[in-house]
């Protein structure tokens, strides 16, 4: 009840922005070369990942790939008008219909950041924490366990873990090798186990992002060379190990346009984030960054 009620105060004010021009201006700016979008999501349901899509087609926007933001990033390609970036972030099993089906039915390209451990172990972290605050083994939020040192997390998620047993949420490594083969999807690093970042020791963020690497390069027979910090959490540190672990392009969770001179940090780009389970004019809103403007 409490979801709808927000979901519909939220699509109450999307309705408005949308019939007030906001949507139009956005795309005028678009189309004049002003900006890329770039937009991120996780576990879209399909009637909202393929709405987006539809919108962006109908509006005439080209989809641009990783490789294509390097080349423009490397001015040997122009920038470009009326142009989007598509990722998604962690791998989610749901993904493989309500994404990687409709990026082919559509043909266009999208990227999905995999972390490697919950593809190996089923889970992601916090599911645990949610679980273990369901069931009353404990009374604190995802929020304040992001907070923590990363060892101190470690050894609090996995008390939870001895005790509960949830079911796989993020894609299988046969999955994860059968959609890289497709022309339409770009496989990138999200960690091994999706850790804050910035609460790591240096030895930690060094393997995190090497070990992942390795093992999606094995699983998926390609390079993989771009990356999305797990939860927007980076700092200079983990931009300099990801450039030395030849990583050549990086996405944040910073929510603002990808401008030209945005493009010229290639290992800190921004993205508005589109959230699960709304209505499709809040989507819509997110998706162009309007709402980001005036919320969150
Ligand atoms: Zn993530």
């Amino acid at each position: 009840m409490k979801k709808n009620l927000r979901n519909f105060i939220g699509w109450l004010f999307a309705v408005f922005f949308i019939s007030t021009g906001f949507a139009r201006r956005i795309k005028k700016r678009a189309k004049s070369g002003e900006f890329i979008l770039s937009v991120f999501f996780h576990d879209p349901s399909k009637e909202i990942f393929e709405y987006c899509i539809k919108w962006l087609l109908k509006n005439k926007f080209v989809f641009l790939t990783q490789n294509d933001l390097i080349a423009i990033s490397n001015q040997k390609k122009p920038f470009p008008k009326n142009a989007v970036i598509i990722t998604l972030d962690d791998g989610w099993k749901d993904n493989l219909d309500n994404v990687v089906k409709v990026a082919n039915e559509y043909k266009v390209p999208v990227t999905i950041f995999i972390s490697t451990e919950p593809v190996q172990n089923g889970v992601y972290w916090w599911s645990y924490i949610e679980a273990g605050n369901k069931n009353k083994l404990i009374n604190t939020d995802v929020e304040f366990y992001k907070t923590l040192p990363n060892d101190e997390r470690v050894a609090e998620v996995k008390k939870i873990k001895d005790k509960i047993v949830l079911n796989r949420e993020a894609m299988t490594s046969t999955q994860v090798m059968e959609i890289a083969a497709q022309d339409f999807i770009t496989i990138g690093g999200h960690t091994v186990t999706h850790p804050i970042l910035t609460q790591c020791s240096y030895e930690d963020v060094y393997n995190e992002l090497n070990d992942s690497k390795k093992t999606l390069e094995n699983w998926i027979n390609k390079p993989v060379y771009s990356f999305a910090y797990p939860n927007g959490s980076y700092g200079d540190r983990e931009a300099g190990i990801l450039k030395e672990l030849n990583y050549n392009i990086a996405h944040t969770t910073k929510a603002a346009y990808l401008n030209q001179a945005s493009l010229q940090n290639i290992l800190e780009l921004p993205r508005f984030f589109v959230i699960e389970n709304t209505s499709k004019a809040e989507a819509l809103c997110r998706m162009l960054g309007i709402w980001q403007r005036f919320f969150d």
